[in-house]
């Protein structure tokens, strides 16, 4: 199907960018690489009057290092945040989910933001930026905010930005020396996972001495799996020790039900993919 008509707005610097967003209100959509919002324009699902392209705006792609921290800019497609160095070694939790989501062509257009921004509960990033604690950096007319990982995913396809604001980057701390892992369950390669497990682990001699564990498409957000991560400290990164405190793993979740699987089946997949992450994590 043809989208519905709309003006396009090419804005090259954010200030412009957030000005359009100010003016047109509920009648605008931000646009990025276009790989999630494209499809809803054609199958009509939305049918916005403006849309306003943030990729020409130079201030919004790219990876730089801060510090204690990698900043990763909205516009920066999946293919550059993945095959970074700086994200390969002091992220790499990041790395290795984009090498599952989708196919080159959609990781060569889609853009880090805008997968975040799109907030789809089966979306391959959320897990890992939540697991990671990473902070968003939102501009609107009222200035700039920072939003905590764990405040930013609101609901289904929902995120706590207001319709006037716009995501800048993501900060994300550093796990330099962490072990990561990104362990997807699919039905068909290259699509969204049924459920998804992501794990980053510090081991001391053979010890797991920190976890951080996401879990996608358990709930209508991304979920942060504390009850895995406070019960595999201190545990030895062995089989057994690990599938004990794996199977905690859907505790507080509230998966969905469709063609794909029930919520038991989630529930069931949610503790052995966390089991199969975290050993891959860990290197056992
Ligand atoms: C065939 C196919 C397979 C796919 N498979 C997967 C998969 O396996 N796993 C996965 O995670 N994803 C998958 N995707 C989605 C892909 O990751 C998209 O790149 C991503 O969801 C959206 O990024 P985008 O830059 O294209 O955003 P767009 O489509 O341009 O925008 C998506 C939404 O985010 C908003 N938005 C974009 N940028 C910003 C911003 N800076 N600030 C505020 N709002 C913004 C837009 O208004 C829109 O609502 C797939 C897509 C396709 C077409």
């Amino acid at each position: 199907m043809i989208p519905a008509d709309f003006d396009y707005l090419a804005p090259t610097t954010l200030d412009e960018a957030v000005a359009a967003l100010a003016e047109h209100g509920d009648d605008a959509k931000i646009i990025a690489g276009g790989q999630s919002l494209l499809p809803v324009l054609r199958m009509r699902l939305n049918a916005p009057e403006v849309l306003i392209d943030v990729g020409r705006i130079e201030g919004l792609r790219g990876i730089r290092d801060d510090g204690d921290a990698l900043v990763i800019g909205a516009t920066t497609t999946h293919h550059t945040v993945s095959g970074d160095p700086l994200v390969r070694k002091h992220a790499a939790l990041i790395a290795k989910a984009i090498e599952h989501l989708a196919d080159a062509q959609v990781r060569h257009r889609g853009t880090f933001g805008g997968a975040l921004s799109h907030a789809d509960p089966a979306g391959d990033l959320g897990a890992p930026v939540l697991a990671l604690g990473a902070e968003f950096l939102v501009a609107g007319p009222g200035g700039r905010r920072t939003i905590a990982a764990d405040d930013f995913f609101d609901d289904f396809f929902t995120t706590s930005m207001a319709d006037d604001e716009l995501l800048v980057e993501v900060r994300i701390p550093k796990y330099t020396g962490w072990g990561a892992h990104y362990e997807k369950f699919v039905r068909v390669a290259h699509q969204w996972p049924i459920v998804a497990v992501a794990a980053a682990v510090r081991t001391e001699g053979g010890t797991i001495a920190e976890a951080r564990v996401g879990l996608t498409n358990m709930d209508v957000t991304p979920v942060r799996a504390r009850a895995v991560e406070e019960a595999l400290v201190g545990l030895p990164a062995t089989d057994e020790a690990v599938r004990q405190a794996a199977a905690v793993a859907a505790d507080g979740t509230n998966p969905p039900t469709d063609l794909n699987g029930d919520a038991d089946y989630r529930r069931h997949l949610a503790a052995v993919l966390t089991r199969r992450a975290v050993l891959a994590a860990a290197e056992v």
